[in-house]
């Protein structure tokens, strides 16, 4: 057989990395390609021993002062040395993602791995600025502030973005002086192994960044430790409540990146076509395993009936096929687990009265399929409005007034994104105003900058990644008042 595309990822050691070693353990994991479901890889996975271990590791290299006593600009250096390296294997990092996870090539390269590069660069370069400011006080005192680092993070990632969703949250907490723990999501642990390689050629020393594939019960453990002091959670609202309740035990610093269901306007007055094409993008965008993916979309009556029309045949036409493919828009799905979740959601699809366009089967053979599916003429109160079903499923409502669409837009229990079609400037500010999400995006979704934060309100979390916020999240202040009377 000619060699393929696949034969060129250089998979990562399938072992633990602990205070700046590779690890062994006694359980391992086989790593599925969604395209085919075969085994890829098998990574070791972490045990109460392995845990520990980390543990303990993490904690000396804080508290030795190895990471956290450097100059901000010191750790600013390593990690844009970090970020110059991975620009260097950059096609490989998006093979390997590919692999792990069944995404596109096409968006590996321009997104998981570009926008992977850019945070790290960001916060490499933002390291430099971490400094406190002098005080005037109303006493005889000489007085300052220091931005130190909180201590020990465990880092607690969901599937679907491994490389995006650690990096926002490894690269502002090693900036601020932290040392790290990475609990990467069981199914898709490869590319953070790849991450702790390249962070320790980079100069990061030993312990400071420790990486523990393994199921929830690793995080379970790291979340009740009283050595570590901050939880950084992407991942469900219900695995995120708890974990918010038991780090409530030891007083920890937490940030929940949680569940979505946004919403995206479309009133009458967009343009038409390149709106179409947004609310498409927007919900097939990595097979609707995206948290801020436009899974509802609101329709102004006088233009629904073309806006569902154009949808319905619109959608068989999206490339799905091998992601490795470099024409392919739509991969399979990450898991199993996650196809068995969307298909009981589509098996009852067509319940209260909604119509059903798409949704056929993609192929016959093996892998995780789910193919793109519209229901129109859905109600507010229907489960596939109201719960997160996180695979490439498209509801649409009509509405006629402003206020209709900010109801029903707002009208759920998470508040993550929501985004505004629209020509009428005074319109787009009036409605970005009113609408209860962490980010808005008018003519346009999912356009996110390493600049700016991004998270959630009501249950889709709360902190924020991005920006100086994302670091401000890893960082505690201390004054200092010297008496000068
Ligand atoms: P999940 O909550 O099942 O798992 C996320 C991570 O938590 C995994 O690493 C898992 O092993 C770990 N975990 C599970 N139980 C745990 C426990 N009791 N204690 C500590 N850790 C535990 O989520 P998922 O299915 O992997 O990811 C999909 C979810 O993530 C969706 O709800 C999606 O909306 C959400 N998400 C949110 C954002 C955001 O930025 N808000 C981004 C991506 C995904």
């Amino acid at each position: 057989m000619p060699p393929t595309i696949k034969d060129d990822i250089g998979l990562p050691p399938g072992e633990l990395f602990i205070g700046g070693a590779w690890v062994a353990a006694d359980g391992v994991r086989e790593i599925l390609d969604p395209a085919t479901g075969a085994a890829v890889a098998s990574v070791a996975q972490a045990g109460p021993a392995e845990t520990q271990l980390a543990l303990a590791a993490a904690r000396r290299a804080f508290d030795d002062g190895s990471w956290s006593g450097l100059a901000p600009r010191e750790r600013g250096r390593i990690l844009l040395r970090a970020a110059e390296i991975l620009r260097g294997q950059a096609e490989e990092l998006a093979r390997l993602e590919s692999l792990d996870t069944g995404k596109p090539i096409m968006f590996t390269r321009m997104v998981d791995v570009a926008t992977t590069i850019d945070q790290i660069d960001y916060y490499g370069a933002l390291a430099a600025g971490i400094e406190g400011s002098v005080r005037r006080t109303g006493r005889p005192t000489f007085a300052y502030t220091r931005r130190e680092p909180i201590g020990v993070v465990a880092a607690i990632t969901p599937f679907n973005f491994p490389l995006i969703l650690s990096s926002i949250k490894i690269a502002p907490a090693l900036a601020a002086g932290n040392t790290v723990i990475h609990k990467p999501a069981e199914e898709t642990p490869l590319t953070a192994l790849r991450i702790a390689e390249v962070l320790h050629e980079a100069g990061v020393p030993d312990g400071v960044f420790n990486v523990l594939p393994g199921d929830g019960s690793v995080g379970e453990t790291l979340v009740r430790d009283p050595r570590v002091d901050k939880i950084a959670f992407t991942g469900s609202t219900a695995v995120g409540r708890g974990i918010a309740a038991a780090a409530a035990e030891t007083l920890k610093h937490v940030t929940v990146e949680l569940g979505g269901k946004s919403a995206n306007i479309m009133f009458a007055d967009a343009d038409l076509e390149a709106a179409i094409n947004t609310a498409i993008s927007g919900f097939v965008f990595n097979t609707g395993q995206f948290c801020m993916a436009g899974s509802r979309l609101l329709v102004q009556r006088p233009v629904y009936d073309e806006v569902v029309a154009a949808l319905a045949g619109a959608i068989g036409h999206v490339p799905v096929g091998d992601p490795f493919d470099e024409g392919t828009v739509i991969g399979p799905m990450a898991g199993p687990r996650h196809l068995a979740k969307v298909r009981a959601f589509l098996d009852k699809a067509g319940q209260g009265g909604a119509k059903v366009y798409g949704g056929g089967p993609v192929h016959d053979g093996p892998g995780f399929w789910a193919a793109p599916t519209v229901l129109a003429d859905v109600s507010q109160d229907s489960t596939f409005v109201q719960d997160e079903i996180f695979g490439p499923v498209l509801t649409v409502q009509p509405f006629d007034t402003e206020d209709e669409a900010v109801a029903l837009a707002n009208g759920t229990q998470y508040g993550l994104a929501a985004g505004l079609q629209t020509t009428d400037i005074a319109r787009a500010h009036r409605v970005a105003e009113r609408l209860r999400a962490g980010i808005v995006w008018v003519n346009g979704w999912a356009l996110l900058d390493a600049a700016l934060p991004f998270g959630g309100v009501n249950q889709s979390g709360y902190g924020r990644e991005g920006g100086p916020e994302g670091l401000d999240e890893y960082l505690q202040t201390k004054s200092v008042l010297i008496s000068v009377a």
